[in-house]
């Protein structure tokens, strides 16, 4: 999706729309993906239509070089950009609990370790971010080229790249992804999360 151009297409989901059951329930995934995440993809290309200039840039370009999109457009490209960078990276990470790929391993297993002291301190501080995000937008775990790995609060649909990283992980925290099941209750529904989360 990130070297993907327009007109740009709405992905399948890498799993059945129940498959992250109980964590997330089916109702949720069909919502959030089917209507939320495809509207992002819809008015990112009606952003798009008259500008043939930028339909050759990839969505990673169209984020990283904003300063170079017509003032016109940048807010739609980059608020629906955001937007569907995010949401395919976030739905691409989720896998269902049963499977074994909930941990870290490898160097980024060590990484976390040496800038965190534990896997469960890690956890704890990006739950504590996740929760602390006042109104809509994620946390992210993303790896900055000189400080390594750090731990992102994003506002609404900004993304790992303005902070000129990669995003490793990242956790939808807007009430969209969580209401249906778990209405005010953030803490619930992130705590869930991590069954679910791939790494
Ligand atoms: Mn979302």
């Amino acid at each position: 999706m990130n070297n993907n151009t327009y007109p740009f297409v709405l992905p399948p989901l890498p799993y059945a729309y129940d498959a992250l059951e109980p964590f997330i329930d089916s109702e949720t995934m069909h919502c959030h993906h089917d209507k939320h995440f495809a509207a992002y993809i819809t008015k990112l290309n009606t952003a798009l239509e008259r500008y043939p200039n930028l339909q050759k840039y990839t969505l990673e370009q169209l984020l990283t070089y904003q300063n170079t999109i017509p003032e016109t457009v940048k807010t739609a490209v980059v608020n629906n950009g955001g937007g569907v960078y995010n949401h395919f990276l976030f739905f691409n990470n989720l896998s269902p609990a049963s499977e074994s790929n909930h941990q870290p391993s490898g160097s980024l297993s060590e990484a976390i370790k040496i800038k965190f002291g534990s896997f469960d301190n890690f956890r704890k501080e990006f739950t504590a971010a996740a929760l602390d995000i006042f109104g809509s937008g994620w946390v992210c775990l993303g790896n900055e080229g000189i400080t390594g790995l750090q731990i992102l609060k994003l506002k609404n649909q900004e993304t790992a790249l303005d902070f000129d990283a990669k995003p490793i992980i990242l956790f939808d925290v807007w009430e969209h992804a969580y209401y249906l099941k778990y209405k005010n209750e953030r803490e619930r529904y992130v705590n869930a999360l991590w069954n679910i989360i791939k790494f």
